[in-house]
């Protein structure tokens, strides 16, 4: 019997079976295909605890639907792809194409030493790069008309899992799978696809049909909570997208997933923007250096509940919501006067849900230097977003234990009441520090829209 045709499936950020066109294209090119997953040194290293044991996690998931023959391996990319191919004596590595800067070098990196990838679909609905300016052929700047385009470009349905997946067999060398724990204190979600679709449908029926007004109070379930599921593709966007109808709600679950899609974007056609000030005269503002505030930022102990619950959240579940992740992270700019990147790194280490695009441009959103942000002299009131957003203050209390007594009119301002010695004095003065802000905006001559980019 002559040998089964074999190519390799190198997983990433694509982890599921459903609606997979790279695995698709692995399968119907060959007999057999072989599962890998490589454990990236550089990537474990900048990624927190909780992080890693979702990925753990979704590991083991991903080996369940494939028949416990995931190849989880350590090493050099190109190193293992070249002693797989020869060992399995496979024609192809099939891979979902990836854009952010990182991932992209990595690949050309792979395929420069000679290693025969096969690049097909994507993490996004419509990869970065397509949508252009009809006017001009060149990137949009701003999200609304970027929005515009990206609906007209459009996406292809979804399609099913395969039927048959017919793996090789690894043998013991082959099963690597990392033992990271889940942090004590901490809970994080559910990894994998099937938690990604079961969640899905949950959200579909309990609240997406309520989203635009749901998704902005961080105290109830409103919002889809699949940004993990997402950053790791255990589901695609386009499984999202294709269950969505023409209501409000709907269309702005729509917007949502295509500032996913903008921010990648962005990004992969301003490469040092996960780092560096989208709008560079940002760069020479006066910024203070990280001290005793930073780290009471960092504990959820600057004094205002609204900021302080949102970082107790991220360091317990590895999530926050995304009105408070706005709330900190203007907190952090404009009333400590630091840059965002520490507040990003802060957030890359925490976050399940951690993307390099959407976290580096949320963050230069709410700091004003990003694309069309939030203008500089937008500054986020700690006090009356908690006011408007957490009416009740039931999100306070669930992550504040030492104020867990005060009813709702005194919450959102401890300090005007006697309240647990546990908990700190304000930090700063918010009035003070947003006209501080103020100031230094003035000094760099950033009074006028739009930024250098736009
Ligand atoms: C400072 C800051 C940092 C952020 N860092 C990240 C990050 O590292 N990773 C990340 O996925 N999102 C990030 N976001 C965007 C947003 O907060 C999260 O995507 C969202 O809170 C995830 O929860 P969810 O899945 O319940 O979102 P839902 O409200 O259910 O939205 C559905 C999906 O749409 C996408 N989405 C929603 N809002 C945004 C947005 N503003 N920008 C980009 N995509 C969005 C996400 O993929 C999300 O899972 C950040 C936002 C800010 C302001």
């Amino acid at each position: 019997m002559s040998e089964p045709k074999r190519s390799i499936i190198w997983f990433r950020r694509d982890l599921r079976i459903t609606d997979h066109p790279a695995l698709m294209e692995a399968i119907t090119t060959s007999d057999e295909i072989v599962p890998v997953f490589i454990l990236d040194k550089n990537l474990i290293g900048q990624s927190g605890s909780k992080r890693l044991a979702y990925l753990g996690a979704s590991l083991r998931a991903l080996d369940e639907t494939l028949g416990n023959s995931l190849h989880v391996m350590v090493g050099d990319q190109v190193e293992v792809l070249q002693s797989l191919m020869q060992r399995y004596n496979a024609s192809a590595v099939h891979i979902s194409k990836e854009f952010e800067p990182y991932g992209a070098a990595r690949d050309e990196r792979v395929a420069a030493a000679g290693i025969p990838l096969i690049a097909t679909g994507s993490p996004y609905a419509v990869a970065p790069g397509r949508v252009l300016k009809p006017s001009d052929a060149t990137p949009y700047k701003v999200y609304t008309p970027f929005y515009r385009a990206w609906c007209i470009h459009g996406w292809r349905k979804p399609v099913a899992a395969p039927k048959k997946i017919q793996c090789a067999t690894p043998t013991d060398g082959d099963r690597n799978f990392p033992d990271w724990k889940v942090p004590e204190g901490t809970t994080i979600s559910v990894a994998g696809e099937k938690a990604a679709l079961e969640r899905w449908k949950y959200f579909k029926k309990n609240a997406l049909n309520s989203y635009d007004e749901g998704r902005n109070i961080p105290g109830i379930d409103g919002t889809s909570k699949l940004g993990a599921h997402l950053k790791w593709g255990e589901i695609h966007p386009r499984t999202l997208l294709a269950d969505l109808g023409e209501s409000k709600a709907h269309d702005v679950y729509r917007k949502e997933i295509a500032w996913r899609e903008f921010y990648a974007d962005v990004l992969f056609n301003n490469p040092g923007t996960d780092t560096q000030y989208y709008a560079p005269r940002f760069a020479e503002m006066r910024y203070n250096e990280p001290d005793e505030k930073f780290e009471a930022w960092k504990t959820g102990m600057t004094g205002y509940p609204f900021v302080d619950a949102a970082m107790r959240q991220l360091v317990k579940e590895g999530w926050m919501h995304n009105r408070t992740r706005m709330v900190v992270a203007s907190f952090l700019v404009k009333d400590l006067h630091l840059e965002w990147q520490l507040g990003a790194d802060f957030f890359m280490e925490h976050l399940v849900d951690y993307d390099v695009a959407s976290n580096a441009h949320g963050w230069q959103w709410t700091a004003g230097t990003g694309t069309d942000a939030s203008p500089y002299y937008r500054v986020f009131n700690p006090i009356e977003q908690g006011k408007r957003f957490d009416e009740n203050g039931d999100y306070i209390r669930r992550y504040i234990p030492e104020l867990a007594d005060l009813p709702a009119s005194q919450i959102h301002e401890p300090w005007l009441y006697p309240v647990d010695t546990r908990y700190p004095e304000r930090i700063v003065d918010h009035a003070v520090e947003r006209l501080e802000s103020l100031e230094r905006l003035k000094e760099i001559k950033v009074d006028t829209l739009p930024y250098p980019h736009a």
